[in-house]
């Protein structure tokens, strides 16, 4: 190891560049700008080649020393190394050259992409002594946060808005958090958990550890490029809550570029979010650097954040890498979620309904070529969202015991086109 500190040098002002102690702190004094953390890349690049990484167990912790933790990882130290399936029949459905899914339907332990930054948070907050951790979720983050803990040992008090999908409720419950739901939607769960923030000792991974827990979400951008064979994609489709994701995959792109791990090349970062929260996507299509905080209504709850807190951030890689966002309705999301199930098999959340239809949107206006390839991230599994396409799947076909009742219901089947 490097230091007591690993490879990090310190806290950092995105707006400033004034410099904090490794801590739990988010904020700078001066400016309100978010900080961020500097690592020793120098140091870095003696230790992490390809050869290094790939001899290494696969999880996300094989791109250690990118991760802000100062020893070995204590909290899910298996998380991630999820699959990339190259979709063939979905290409040819949304007419694209080439296209990859990202699965993360089914990174372990709590079946969504929230599991990669949970494990550095909650990795770190041990470090720094806590023994309490807490979050503001639309539901992943819960989920992820009191299985984690659990498994760690940590006490946990998990905040999420009430009118949550079963799924995601029991899913927090199950393990033993303390589960608050607040009558209000995330935005106001978000400001509450800030002042309960600075009033308890306790880890916020969202909040307090914002910093550290943000940085594991450049560990899907890491093994994209690895599992592409040490190439970046030409188009990455990221789903936009917080819009922290898309600017962390693009993050992981510039790292591996700056220690030599992949080729530069010219690449494009999407953004995708519900028409019935759009925020960061409305301000995309609009031309503008800011976005206006919208009231959420739609059936994708992870990503219903009406003031997203890395909004200005996501608009700005996505005018730098020359990207496009858009936004699709209900009917088109869960549409989006039977393309996926059918031509793939994957059963995603309604977040990757979001970003398969807007997938479909910028292939069929051209803003991601025919002839190109790209990446869909397919960050939650829909497992824990089936309220939202209950009623909208048909229904089973109900026979008595006999094979004359079943050759019967075959007959009608054979006679429509459907069944090949
Ligand atoms: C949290 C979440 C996201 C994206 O969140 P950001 O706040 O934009 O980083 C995407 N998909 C799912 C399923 C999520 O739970
Ligand atoms: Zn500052």
């Amino acid at each position: 190891m490097q230091s007591t500190n690993g490879f990090m040098k310190a806290l950092k002002c995105r707006e400033c560049g004034r410099e904090y102690p490794l801590s739990a702190t988010h904020v700078c004094e001066f400016d309100f700008g978010p900080l961020e953390v500097v690592y020793d890349y120098a140091a870095i690049k003696k230790s992490m080649t390809r050869s290094a990484i790939e001899s290494r167990p696969q999880t996300m912790w094989r791109y250690r020393e990118l991760l802000p933790v100062a020893k070995e990882p204590t909290v899910g130290t298996q998380v991630g190394f999820t699959p990339l399936v190259r979709a063939e029949r979905l290409a040819k459905r949304l007419g694209i050259r080439e296209l990859w899914i990202k699965n993360d339907t089914v990174n372990y332990p709590t079946l969504s992409f929230k599991d990669r930054v949970v494990s550095v948070a909650l990795s770190r907050a041990r470090e720094l002594g806590f023994t309490t951790v807490a979050c503001a979720s639309t539901g992943n983050l819960a989920n992820s946060v009191a299985a984690n803990a659990a498994a760690a040992g940590l006490r946990s008090y998990v905040f999420i808005p009430s009118d949550l999908e079963q799924g995601k409720i029991i899913n927090s419950l199950v393990y033993g958090a303390q589960v608050i739901a607040i009558k209000g939607h995330y935005d106001e769960v978000n400001r509450l958990c800030a002042e309960i923030a600075g009033k308890y000792g306790w880890a916020f991974v969202n909040v307090n550890m914002r910093p550290y827990y943000a940085e594991g979400s450049k560990s899907m951008g890491f093994e994209i490029v690895e599992q592409l064979g040490w190439k970046i994609p030409e188009h990455t489709v990221v789903p936009m809550a917080s819009g922290s994701l898309l600017t962390k995959i693009h993050k992981s792109f510039q790292e591996f570029i700056k220690l030599g791990l992949t080729e530069e090349r010219p690449y494009r970062v999407h953004g995708s979010q519900a028409t019935g929260c759009n925020p960061i996507s409305a301000a995309q299509k609009a031309g503008l650097d800011f976005f206006k905080p919208v009231k959420p209504n739609t059936i994708a709850k992870s990503l219903a954040i009406g003031t997203p807190a890395d909004g200005f951030y996501a608009l700005k890689v996505m005018r730098e890498t020359g990207a496009s966002a858009d936004d699709v309705t209900d009917p088109e999301i869960r549409e989006g979620i039977k393309m996926l199930a059918e031509c793939e098999g994957i059963f995603a959340e309604t977040a990757g309904g979001v970003t398969t239809a807007v997938a479909k949107k910028l292939i069929a206006s051209g803003r991601i070529p025919a002839k190109d390839s790209a990446v869909l991230c397919i960050t939650g599994n829909g497992l824990k969202t089936l309220d939202a396409i209950a009623g909208h799947t048909g229904t089973a076909r109900e026979i008595r015991p006999s094979l004359r009742e079943f050759e019967a219901l075959l007959s009608t089947d054979e006679a429509s086109p459907a069944i090949a």
